[in-house]
């Protein structure tokens, strides 16, 4: 679905992450430079530094012991960043007390904090940029997969497929005279239909299915351990059930309407004989005939002899 700014709420979310953690980082630089300043300076130095639990309230740590999305918790730099940060507060504990007992800090102290100060940034550098990894593999639209992750997420199932000698089927899907609801309603309105769309092929398939924007108004599918059979008997299924959808949506007038959009889709495979470029062309292929054959309809690719 569209967020206020009309980009999809998952991008927004992954934004809205990246904002989080860069505002965390100004947070812990302005720690470091605070218990810095008061050692250097001799300055009295407060509780805040010296808690055991420290690490829980400090600017970062209220970042990181906050509310989060998936996409942050989801990466595996994530725990490992929060106990790197536990062992930073551990070596800065150690020496802030023993400068509050005016006690001299040893090389080797100050040479720990430093590494653990640098492996901390470092995973912190990591985190983000997973998560740059995952803004730049969602449409910014339509919060699908893009089609350049989307074609690596198939060559990922293609190594599977080929590791299991089975089978998974990728489906095309193109939306029926959707020229016309931008020509008829406006362009906005197109969008949200796509993104409407979109969520609506998610919704409509199991949870280890995928969905992706190919381009415009086309939408790839795969389908793990779906041979074409199955394929097809799901996207009639899905065919259906959206030929009786009503799509609320606001016109280029500002005022509510309700629409209904069909789909052709083409089914192929992908195997360990029949790789992913084969696998997109076919399913293009068959897509193409369910237009021919008056669109809102599923058809088959199914591999010649010559083909196997
Ligand atoms: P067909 O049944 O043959 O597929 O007809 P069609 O009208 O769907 O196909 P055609 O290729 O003629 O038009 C596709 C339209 O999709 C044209 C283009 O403006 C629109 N489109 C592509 N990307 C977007 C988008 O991001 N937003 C909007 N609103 N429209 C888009
Ligand atoms: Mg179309
Ligand atoms: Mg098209």
């Amino acid at each position: 679905m569209l967020s206020e700014s009309g980009q999809s709420t998952v991008v927004s979310q992954i934004n809205s992450d990246i904002i989080a953690i860069n505002n965390a980082v100004l947070l812990h630089n302005r720690w470091l430079a605070e218990w810095n300043k008061k050692l250097i300076c001799g300055l009295p130095i407060s509780e805040e530094f010296i808690q055991s639990d420290a690490y829980r309230h400090c600017g970062f740590g209220l970042w990181y012991y906050g509310e989060h999305s998936r996409f942050t918790e989801d990466q595996d730099e994530f725990p490992r960043l929060g106990q790197l940060h536990i062992s930073l507060h551990e070596s800065v504990r150690r020496i802030v007390l023993k400068a509050s007992e005016n006690q001299p800090i040893t090389e080797a102290e100050y040479d720990e904090f430093i590494a653990r100060e640098l492996e901390f940034t470092a995973s912190l550098v990591n985190l983000r940029d997973a998560l740059f990894g995952q803004l730049y593999s969602f449409d910014y639209l339509t919060g699908v997969y893009n089609r350049q992750a989307f074609y690596s997420l198939l060559e990922k199932e293609h190594a599977r497929i080929t590791r299991t000698s089975g089978v998974s089927s990728i489906v095309m899907v193109d939306l029926d005279y959707f020229k016309k609801v931008n020509d008829q309603y406006g362009h906005q309105a197109g969008d949200k239909v796509l993104a409407y769309f979109a969520s609506y092929l998610k919704e409509s398939l199991r949870p280890y299915d995928s969905v992706g924007r190919f381009g415009g108004e086309e939408f790839l599918l795969c389908l793990p351990d779906a041979n074409v059979d199955d394929a097809k008997t799901i996207m009639e299924r899905v065919r259906e059930e959206l030929a009786h959808q009503q799509i609320d949506i606001t016109g280029a007038d500002g005022k509510p309407l309700s629409i209904n959009i069909t789909a052709s889709f083409g089914v192929s495979s992908i195997s360990k004989r029949h790789p992913t470029s084969q696998a997109i062309e076919t399913a293009d292929i068959a897509m193409y005939e369910a237009k021919s054959a008056g669109r809102n309809c599923v058809k088959v690719y199914r591999y010649s002899a010559a083909e196997f």
